[in-house]
Order: structure tokens, then sequence, then C-alpha cells
């Protein structure tokens, strides 16, 4: 029988193109087996202190896996989250460690039984999925930022975009209602009528009831597809006062844990587009359970995946085997977590972006590139 001989984990720290150059964090832990085989899986820690916590979380239950069967994940999942009965009930910081140990033994199962992921999951209902471009606005001018989101369209063939409002940058949307909607009406007219369009509040925004309804309506002249966390998780009241005022989806749920989080999340019916990162509720595992609540719910499953190609990979496998999936989100424009990292990044091609087939999660991190940008 394999067993696990090596956990190793690769804080990181890179420059984001697509975030107007911040630098933002990354966890990523290499699981290896007595076989030879080995599994990545990555934690999408944002910032240094989360990253450096969740580092030394993986290193706290390296003990506890080596030594141990890498096909028993599931069974090590509930074993680890045991293990942090203190300091990870439904969330925190273990719960980035717990995400990319979890995708890693799901991958080391993948490469020792020679299946793609979405086959170990029981297999992919469909071959691609439709993409959008998920972006941040940053030119001051909102013409030059709608022909920019134009062309992910009309040139780049995306099916559309989801833009972050109250980003770093210059073009400060999200605060005057009647410029956001002007916004709108640019965007609408760059990328043509047939492009999704969502529009994301963003943490550092916050908007009245009243502005909200406003501006959601305005933006539903020009058929907007969805607003994403019109208001911080908890505001039911104003979440359902929107609801009752507009028609387009309303997505959230991006900042839960795990499963008990999503359910009271969901509970009031107010949220239509679930975000999930699987680098964040508990990997692949966590991941499933909450997919499964969703689909019961029949509401949509959203990747949060806005990270490294690993958690790509896996949101597009995990994304493919269900069908209560509107899309996939892709960042854009080219950067080093995704078109360094691995040897073939990840693209759409017609605006379709394929479901990895290779053993595992189909993908394997650059060491080199992970020393590069390695968090000092
Ligand atoms: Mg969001």
């Amino acid at each position: 029988m394999s067993v696990i001989t090596a956990v190793d984990v690769f804080p990181v720290q890179y420059p984001e193109p697509n975030d107007s150059d911040a630098l933002r964090c990354l966890t990523f832990v290499r699981i290896r087996s007595s076989d030879g085989a080995e599994g990545w899986g990555e934690a999408v820690t944002m910032f240094p202190g989360a990253t450096a916590a969740t580092a030394i979380m993986v290193e706290s239950v390296r003990e506890l896996l080596v030594g141990r069967d890498p096909l028993a994940n599931v069974a090590l999942w509930h074993e680890l989250q045991n293990e942090a009965w203190w300091y990870g009930h439904r969330g925190g910081i273990f719960s980035f460690a717990l995400s990319a140990i979890d995708i890693a033994l799901w991958d080391l199962k993948g490469r020792i039984s020679g299946l793609s992921l979405a086959h170990l999951l029981g297999g992919a209902r469909v071959d691609t999925l439709p993409t959008i471009a998920s972006t941040h606005a940053f030119d001051p001018s909102l013409e030059v930022e709608a022909e920019r989101h134009g062309r992910y369209v009309t040139e780049h063939g995306f099916k559309g975009f989801k833009i972050g409002m109250g980003k770093r940058g210059e073009t400060h949307i999200g605060y005057e209602v009647a410029r956001d909607i002007e916004f709108m009406r640019l965007l609408r007219e760059a990328a043509g009528p047939d492009a999704m369009i969502m529009l994301d509040r963003g943490k550092k925004i916050t908007w009245t009831l009243n502005d909200a309804i406003a501006r959601v309506r305005g933006f539903e002249e020009y058929n907007l597809s969805w607003i994403e966390e019109p208001f911080e998780p908890d505001h039911s009241l104003e979440l359902h006062a929107l609801r009752e005022q507009v028609g387009c989806l309303i997505a959230g749920g991006e900042r839960e844990w795990d499963v008990h989080g999503y359910e009271n999340a969901l509970a009031d019916g107010l949220i239509d587009v679930v975000g999930c990162d699987v680098g964040r509720v508990g990997g692949v595992t966590g991941a499933l359970q909450i997919l499964a609540v969703v689909e019961r719910e029949h509401r949509w499953f959203n990747s949060h995946a806005w990270s490294s190609a690993v958690n790509t990979a896996v949101s597009i496998a995990l994304s493919a085997t269900t069908d209560r999936v509107l899309l996939q989100e892709l960042k854009p424009d080219r950067n080093p977590m995704q078109d360094e990292l691995i040897s073939e990044p990840i693209r759409a091609v017609d605006g379709m972006v394929a479901v990895p087939t290779g053993p595992g999660i189909g993908v394997v991190p650059n060491l080199d590139v992970l020393m590069h940008y390695a968090l000092s």
C-alpha cells in the first residue's frame, strides 16, 4: 500500500496585473507518496499574515498525515477537522490549511489511480464551460474601461465579464449612482446585446438600501445578469428589500467557510448565485458538501476562482460535475500564478474553457516559479 511520505508547504506573494499589480498571497501544499506520486493543492490566503499562519497550520498536521493511506482522503479530511476542534470550528485559518491539503490529496489520488479529478468525482457532465472575464477597472475614464471590457467579448471571445467595484486604480466605480449607471450603459454599448455583465459591489463600499435599489434598477435597464454582494453578509433585511425591487440574480456567499455557513446564508432564499472558493471552504471535499446544498436548493454554484491555475483547474472540474453552474470566471490578463505557474495555461477557446482530463487536477505547478515568488 502506498503511504504519504512528505507534506511540504510553499507560501508565495506575487504581483497581480488583474488587480493593478497588487501583491497577493497564496499557500501551496505538495504531498508525496511512497510510490513516487505527488499531489498539489492551494489555499487562497490573500494576505501575508494569513499565509504565514496557514503554512504553520499545515506543518502542524504533517505528523498526522505522514505514513497514512493517501487514497483515504475524505477520512483524512474529517480527521483533520477533528484535530482543529478548538481553532478551526466552522472556519478560520485552519480552513485554508485544510483546503490546500485536501486538494493535494485529491490530486495525489488521481495521480496514483491515473484518473482525472472529474472522473474521481463521478464524471463531468460537460466537456467545456462558458467563461467570463473577471476583472477590476482601473483607468479614470469610464469610456476607456468600457472599451477595454468590450474587447474581452468582441476580440477575446469571453461570454461576458464581471467587474469588481471599489478596487484599486482610478475608476472609482460604486461610489456615485448616476455615474455607475452611465458606466453600465457604456459597458453594454461596448460589449453588445448578448454579453453577460455582472457587477460586484466590493468590500470597501457601503450602499444604502435606496442607493442600492436605484443602482441595480439602473443597471437592469442595460440587462445586468447579476449583482454580487450588494450588502455585507448577514444584512438580510436590506437584501430582502432589494430583492422585492429588482429582477436580476443576486450573488453572494463567498465569505462563508463551510457547509453550515452556506446553509445559514441560503436559508432565507435571497442568494441565487452562490460564490464558493475551493481554496477556502475545505478543498474539494468541503466544496462538494456545499454543492450538494446548492443543488438541493436549486441555486447556481459559482466558483470564486481568482488565484492560481491549481484553483482554476479544480474549480472547472468541480463545476463540470453539476448542471447548477452558469459559467467559469477567468482572470483575463496574463499573470504569474496562471501563466507562469504551469506549462500550458488554462485559457478559453471561443469563450469556452475545457475541463481538465489529465490525471488528478491536470496541472503541475513549476517549483522554480513558487521559489521565485516565495513569501519572505
Ligand atoms: Mg465577489
